[in-house]
């Protein structure tokens, strides 16, 4: 499948469109969820242009998922939460709505999360949030 360099995330990494960054280096990029699930929400990404899970090599998906290891211990000491929902979307098919591989971290029971993708939050504590985190990490 193609890559398209115009979804959201890529112009993300361009710095085409803003976004609340939390950790970036050579190979990955942390930031907010504009439509969080539950306080915290982070999105990670490799650089990678890849749509899927499938669609990345092994040695980029390693480096992506030491990002994912590093966002996640943040989240629990900056939020004082003991669980983080991971989740993964691959495909349309599966509810993926930005074709380009992300990981979300949620930090809150999985009963108790709002709807994917369904409510803009508030920018004024994402981003106090986002500082926060970015100093945890
Ligand atoms: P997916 O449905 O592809 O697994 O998840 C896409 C995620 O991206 C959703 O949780 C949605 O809230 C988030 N999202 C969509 N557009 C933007 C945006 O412009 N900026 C940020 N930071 N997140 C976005």
């Amino acid at each position: 499948m193609s890559y398209d360099s115009n979804n959201i995330f890529a112009k993300i990494l361009r710095d085409e469109i803003p976004s609340f960054k939390v950790y970036e280096d050579d190979y990955t990029l942390a930031f907010m969820d504009i439509m969080p699930q539950a306080e915290g929400h982070t999105l990670v990404i490799p650089k990678f242009e890849a749509e899927t899970l499938l669609d990345i090599p092994a040695d980029e998906l390693t480096h992506t998922m030491t990002t994912v290891q590093k966002v996640m211990s943040a989240l629990k000491s900056t939020l004082g939460v003991d669980g983080v929902v991971l989740m993964q979307l691959n495909g349309s098919a599966a509810g993926q709505t930005v074709p380009h591989l992300h990981f979300h971290l949620i930090p809150e029971h999985l009963s108790k999360l709002n709807r994917h993708g369904a409510q803009m939050g508030d920018m004024d504590k994402i981003k106090a949030l986002a500082d926060k985190i970015r100093a945890a990490l």
